[in-house]
């Protein structure tokens, strides 16, 4: 399906690098709100978000204040002048938002993994012009997240931007969220007339690595930034460790490098960061594996079985450099590789033996 994306067009806002949306995760009474609101405007910040509506991954957390809380972004827009966004989910979502003059409407993580609901969502918005941004589906899909903009365009929304929040992974050593910034590089090369925003708060899960993630983003030549930001995160009712108050924020921000991306080297920084993020894969895979080739060490331990299995290693060096072949890899480079990892395999597996030896 072609699409031809128009620019986000928000009033009031230019679109010099980068375009920054911050606030709460959660509206959560109308101080909260105001504050951090007028904190930000104070900071030059001129779009707002704050989530109503939450979608929890279990039942019993604070699941949004709901449409209590739209008069308190009514108010925003009042007294700051700020543009305000606000998560939407289902049709009743959309239709409550569209009367508040909500702004800018976002679809979260949870949702751009259901068609049935980004599709509803899309009917819902038949004939109406606001900018929708959507954040990537929690599973590193991108054609799940390419389908859910065509759904969107299908239903006349041309103002569309992406949201990219990091992907759901049991990994959780460093980021909440891992940021596989492959896959919105990708997004950008199929579609390069999509505004694409970072969500450090949601990938980082935690405040520190704000600052670095944000960075990162402008490296990537990301077009936005996302944050989280409250008057009083540590009392957040969701998310506190991730969101920064307007002062950090704006510290955060004024510290950013913006590097010219009309420069013919901005394709070779990016490809560079894309390689820095692969190595970074490769690197947690490689960590995982030793993880568990000490089980297995613990195991062979228990049992009285050598640490060498030969039948088993020459299968792995066959197997793996037939896979690499099919997937354009030197089979000889492959073989260097898996012997070298094995190598290590086997050292660690001798300091399990021997320690428990002790
Ligand atoms: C949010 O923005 O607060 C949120 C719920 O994010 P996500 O959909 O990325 O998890
Ligand atoms: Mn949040």
């Amino acid at each position: 399906m072609e699409m031809k994306i128009e620019p986000l067009a928000l009033p009031g806002i230019d679109t010099q690098r980068p375009i920054v949306i911050a606030g709460p995760c959660s509206a959560e009474s109308e101080e909260q709100v105001m504050e951090t609101a007028k904190s930000l405007a104070e900071k030059g910040v001129k779009i707002f978000r704050a989530g109503i509506w939450k979608p929890r991954t279990k039942p019993g957390g604070f699941e949004g204040i709901g449409t209590l809380g739209l008069p308190w972004l009514k108010r925003v827009k009042q007294e700051t002048g700020m543009l305000v966004a606000t998560e939407v989910a289902t049709k009743d979502h959309v239709f409550e938002a569209l009367k508040a003059g909500i702004d800018i409407l976002w679809i979260g993580a949870r949702t751009t993994v259901n068609p049935f609901a980004v599709q509803e969502i899309a009917d819902a918005l038949k004939g109406v012009d606001v900018p929708v941004l959507i954040k990537n589906p929690v599973s590193p899909d991108l054609e799940l997240w390419i389908g859910a903009f065509q759904r969107l365009y299908g239903a006349g929304i041309h103002r569309l931007g992406a949201i990219h929040r990091g992907f759901s992974s049991d990994d959780k050593k460093i980021y909440r969220n891992l940021p596989l910034w492959h896959i919105p590089i990708e997004l950008r090369r199929r579609l390069p007339e999509l505004p694409i925003f970072c969500d450090p708060s949601h990938i980082g899960g935690k405040r520190e690595l704000v600052a670095p993630l944000c960075q990162q983003a402008m490296d990537l030549s990301f077009d936005g930034l996302i944050v989280e930001s409250h008057c009083n995160p540590d009392c957040a009712w969701s998310d506190a460790a991730q969101q920064v108050t307007p002062d950090v924020l704006d510290y955060v921000l004024n510290l950013l490098v913006i590097r010219d991306s009309s420069q013919t080297t901005e394709n070779l920084n990016a490809l560079r960061r894309q390689i820095d993020g692969i190595d970074e894969q490769i690197l947690t895979l490689l960590a995982k594996r030793m993880r568990i080739s000490k089980e297995i060490g613990v195991y062979k331990k228990e049992h009285n079985m050598p640490i060498l299995q030969s039948p088993r290693y020459s299968e792995i060096l066959e197997k793996r450099s037939s896979m690499g072949a099919q997937m354009d890899l030197n089979p000889d480079f492959v073989k260097e590789v898996l012997k070298s990892i094995h190598e290590e395999s086997v050292r660690q597996q001798m300091i399990v033996m021997n320690d428990e030896k002790k």
